[in-house]
C-alpha cells in the first residue's frame, strides 16, 4: 500500500510534469473502471477539457484540482493502487483502470492489481468521500508539534501500532511505515498507548518525523536515479518491515513477525520494549 512517502513522490512528480496541462480525453478500462465511485460517463465528460491546477495530498488521499468550477479528483489507492506518468506511446501497463490523457502526449495512468482502490469526483471531498472529513493532522504537518501529538495520543487508547495507523489519529501512516517508526522508537507494536512513558512518547514522535522525512527523500532519490518508475514500490531500504529472513540491523537478533488478518507486523523482540 502506498503510504505518505510514496504518495509524496506522486504529488511532486505530478506537479513537475502535469500541472497546467489540460485533459484532452479520459480512457476507461471497462473491466477495471469500477474502482471509480462516480457514474462512468459523467466521470469522463466532467474531466475532459479540464486544466490541472493543483495536486495535493491529505493523509493517504491524492487530490487533483482543476480550473473553473470546483471539482476534485480524489484517489484512495488502498492496497494495490499505483500511479504512472508516461508518454502516450509507452506500452499500456497491466491493470490500468483509467488514463487521463493530457496535452503534449502525457498520460496519467492509475493502476490497481487488487481492485480495492476508490476514486471519487466531487466538488466537496469532506462530505462525499468516506472518512475524508475525519482525517487527523498529517504526520508531517508542521502544526503537529510534540505537544499536539502527545495530547492526541492520550485520547487514542489501544495498541500503539493500530493507533499510528488510525487516520483519525494522524494521517499518512500505514502498515509498513508504522513498523519502521516503532523500530526507530524502540517500542513494541502491541504496547498499549496508556503504558508509554513520557520519554517513549517523545521518542515515538521524533521517530515518526525522522522515518517519514528520510523515507520521502529516499523514495525521491530512487525515482530520480531511475531505479524504479513511479508505479513500482522499492522498499528494500526498510530496516524491519517485511524483513523476516534478516536479523535486526541494530542488535543482530532474529526479527519477529506477527501475521493476522492478511497483514504482517515486524519487530525486534530484543531491542524494542
Ligand atoms: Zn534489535
Amino acid at each position: 500500500m502506498p503510504e505518505l512517502p510514496e504518495l509524496e513522490l506522486v504529488v511532486k512528480t505530478m506537479r513537475e510534469h502535469a500541472l497546467g496541462r489540460t485533459i484532452l480525453a479520459v480512457v476507461l478500462n471497462p473491466k477495471r473502471a469500477f474502482v471509480i465511485r462516480h457514474p462512468l460517463e459523467d466521470f469522463a465528460r466532467e474531466l475532459t477539457g479540464r486544466k490541472l491546477v493543483a495536486v495535493d495530498r491529505r493523509g493517504k488521499f491524492v487530490i487533483f484540482g482543476f480550473a473553473g468550477e470546483a471539482l476534485h479528483l480524489v484517489i484512495n489507492a488502498m492496497l494495490g493502487g499505483r500511479f504512472a506518468l508516461a508518454s502516450r506511446a509507452a506500452p499500456e501497463l497491466p491493470s490500468t483502470c483509467f488514463t487521463l490523457q493530457f496535452d503534449r502526449a502525457l498520460d496519467f495512468r492509475f493502476l490497481d492489481s487488487t481492485m480495492g482502490a476508490r476514486i471519487y469526483l466531487t466538488d466537496s471531498p469532506e462530505s462525499d468521500v468516506p472518512s475524508f472529513g475525519e482525517l487527523g493532522p498529517d504526520a508531517l504537518d508542521p502544526a503537529l508539534t510534540y505537544d499536539v501529538f502527545a495530547a492526541r495520543l492520550k485520547r487514542h487508547r489501544g495498541e500503539i501500532k493500530n493507533v499510528l495507523r488510525n487516520q483519525v489519529f494522524v494521517a499518512g501512516i500505514g502498515n509498513a511505515y508504522s513498523d519502521e517508526i516503532l523500530f526507530a522508537a524502540r517500542i513494541r507494536p502491541l504496547r498499549r498507548t496508556s503504558t508509554l512513558s513520557d520519554d517513549e512518547r517523545r521518542a515515538l514522535y521524533a521517530a515518526m518525523r525522522s522515518v517519514l522525512q528520510d523515507s520521502v527523500a529516499t523514495v525521491q532519490q530512487q525515482y530520480a536515479g531511475k531505479h524504479h518508475p513511479l508505479h513500482k514500490q522499492d522498499r528494500s531500504f526498510m530496516k524491519i518491515h517485511a524483513r523476516s529472513k534478516s536479523v535486526c540491523p541494530r542488535c543482530g537478533h532474529r526479527i519477529s513477525s506477527i501475521h493476522s488478518g492478511g497483514e504482517s507486523t515486524y519487530y525486534c523482540r530484543e531491542c524494542q520494549r
